[in-house]
């Protein structure tokens, strides 16, 4: 059924509805995982569920998938999203026919990354530069069998001129024949209905649905503000910076807040609410209750949410109580790039997925035309330093923490060793601590120092000579091509952070396991990739990057004695 039908029944019904987005968990566990969340959430009863699409196709087999399987299996009513640009017409193509053969009838048309350089430009390129493009292809091949989204931004979209220019585009993309819009998420009520009105006023009618994005943890918070340029109001971030250090308190303020802002939308006539749930559960139930969407059920999740599992205890039994344990773990702690990769938020914070997140003019500014290894040495050393603000891999300043390994962390950079993330070893630090400390009040956390970096072959080889002498080191390392090498024999995964907290079983948010490595690896690979096209394809920086993906391995190390806060230095002196 079109999306479209279902809003008409519920603004005829006078009731109001949501809707809850997904994306690709990067593991085929994490998307075993998602299906029985997405199963379990379809009891709060969103009107449809959408499922994001990665940069350039990156995650096209999964989110047809996920796509597929809950609009045919699961009886959801399912809208895909789908982006026309960095990838060949044929993936587009065998998208749109494969959700129609799924029974899929909607679909999120958008335009992904910028196009690349020219030189790279592929069939598609020159067919679909834009949304628009894809709207009109999608309408000429498909009659009206899809209903059409796309998307909307109450702030403008960060690349663009002016607020004005993008509205015009927006009007050209319903003109063009799209039923719907989603916003993209916003933390400012006023800024929303302001953007419909707006809208509105030049004459686009069709349903705008308000993106709104929980906010879960601090870190992952800022991280996507930033990376979709989101204006946060002043109130709110003080708020947050406020509270920042203790993450129940963070995921409690986040849950108000976004009850308050749905209620001040009500007021201002929105009935309809999409939820970009970074497929995590329970902070959108908790909103769905508290705006009285849904009957507020005390459910056993609730009982061991608040430590009270043995009041519940009569009625679970051991898997089940394994089950919600974990759910809730994976609910509570971040699921980035080293979080659990069962779970079905890994990768949450990670944006679409393989690209740059920046323009290439940007991309260009900041790492300019490196010619030879010790240029890209300098990149990386520079970016540790604080003197150049990202880099491919990372799009945002390193943590507090690292200032505890700053200095030597450049000195690797500069010899060769390009680190893309670490942390230092941590021996019982107060869970309130400004630099080290995560979690709930009153606990200590630990920590074992870790690096990934990539290096050469020859590189590899001295240091894997080190290795073999020192018992307390575990290590993965892989290239492109797949040739894999690691020192350990049984396989589990090594918790890395973990923090002891009052009433409550140890927590180990991060883990180094083998396949998050491979999975993160491959992604880290096709970033070099993506680096490289923002050069001329014959350019002297285009083929040293297009080596150094052909032949470097991405290494990850654990010193797994983490009372010793020098010891993976040592390694490398
Ligand atoms: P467009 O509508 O094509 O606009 C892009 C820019 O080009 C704008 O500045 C516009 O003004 C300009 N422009 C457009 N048409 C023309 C024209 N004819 N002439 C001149 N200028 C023009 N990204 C993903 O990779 N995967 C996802 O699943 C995904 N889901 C999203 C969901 C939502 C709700 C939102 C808001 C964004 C999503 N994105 C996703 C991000 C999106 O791909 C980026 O924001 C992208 O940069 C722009 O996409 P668009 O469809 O809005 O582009």
């Amino acid at each position: 059924m079109k999306i479209t039908s279902k809003i008409k029944q519920a603004l005829e019904e006078n009731r109001s509805f949501w809707s809850f987005e997904y994306f690709p968990p990067k593991t085929d566990e994490g998307v075993e995982n998602l299906f029985e969340r997405i199963q379990r959430m379809s009891g709060l009863k969103p009107e449809f569920i959408d499922v994001t699409w990665g940069a350039g196709g990156s995650t096209s087999d999964r989110t047809l998938e996920i796509c597929t399987t809950a609009q045919s299996y699961q009886n959801l009513e399912t809208c895909m999203h789908l982006t026309c640009t960095n990838m060949s017409k044929s993936k587009i193509d065998d998208a749109l026919r494969e959700a129609k053969s799924a029974g899929i009838q909607n679909i999120l048309a958008l335009r992904g990354d910028p196009p690349r350089n020219q030189e790279y430009a592929n069939e598609c390129e020159t067919q679909f530069r834009y949304a628009l493009d894809l709207v009109r292809y999608i309408r000429q091949e498909y009659g009206d069998y899809f209903c059409i989204g796309v998307a909307g931004y109450p702030e403008g979209l960060p690349e663009s001129d002016s607020k004005e220019k993008d509205l015009d585009i927006l009007k050209q993309k319903v003109d063009a024949g799209s039923d719907f819009v989603m916003s993209q998420i916003f933390f400012d009520p006023q800024l929303f209905l302001k953007f419909v009105e707006d809208c509105r006023e030049i004459g686009i009618t069709v349903p705008i649905l308000p993106g709104i994005m929980p906010i879960q943890t601090y870190t992952s918070f800022r991280r996507l503000t930033n990376l979709c340029q989101i204006e946060v109001p002043t109130h709110i971030l003080e708020i947050l910076e406020s509270i920042k250090g203790d993450d129940q308190a963070v995921k409690e303020f986040g849950v108000k807040f976004c009850i308050e802002m749905i209620q001040a939308l009500r007021q201002g006539g929105v009935n309809g609410f999409h939820f970009c749930t970074l497929n995590l559960e329970k902070s959108v139930r908790l909103i769905l209750e508290g705006c009285g969407f849904v009957e507020k059920q005390l459910t056993i999740i609730d009982g061991l949410a608040k430590n009270e599992a043995h009041l519940k205890a009569p009625i679970l039994n051991d898997s089940l109580e394994g089950i919600i344990l974990q759910n809730e773990s994976w609910d509570e702690f971040p699921n980035g790039r080293w979080g659990d990769s069962r779970s079905p938020a890994y990768g949450e914070i990670d944006g679409y997925g393989a690209s740059l997140k920046v323009t290439v003019q940007e991309a260009l500014k900041l790492w300019g035309y490196p010619v030879d290894k010790k240029d890209i040495s300098d990149i990386f050393s520079n970016y540790i330093q604080g003197q150049l603000k990202a880099l491919p891999w990372s799009d945002e300043p390193l943590f507090a923490e690292t200032d505890a390994i700053r200095e030597k962390l450049a000195d690797l950079n500069s010899k060769g060793f390009w680190t893309v993330g670490s942390q230092p070893a941590v021996n019982g630090v107060r869970s309130n601590d400004p630099v080290f400390g995560w979690g709930p009040k009153n606990g200590y956390v630990y920590q074992k120092a870790f690096l990934e970096f990539f290096t050469s072959p020859e590189e590899l080889e001295k240091i894997l000579v080190k290795f073999e002498n020192n018992p307390y080191i575990t290590f993965y390392a892989q290239n492109a091509k797949g040739d894999f090498k690691t020192n350990i024999e049984v396989e589990e995964p090594n918790a890395v952070t973990w923090g002891v907290f009052p009433s409550r079983e140890i927590a180990q948010p991060t883990m180094i396991e083998r396949v998050s490595f491979e999975a993160w690896g491959d992604e880290a690979f096709q970033i070099w990739n993506e680096w490289r096209m923002i050069y001329l394809p014959k350019s002297p920086s285009a083929k040293l990057i297009q080596e150094i993906a052909d032949t470097y391995y991405l290494v990850n190390i654990v010193h797994n004695d983490f009372q010793d806060s020098d010891g993976i230095f040592t390694l490398f002196q």
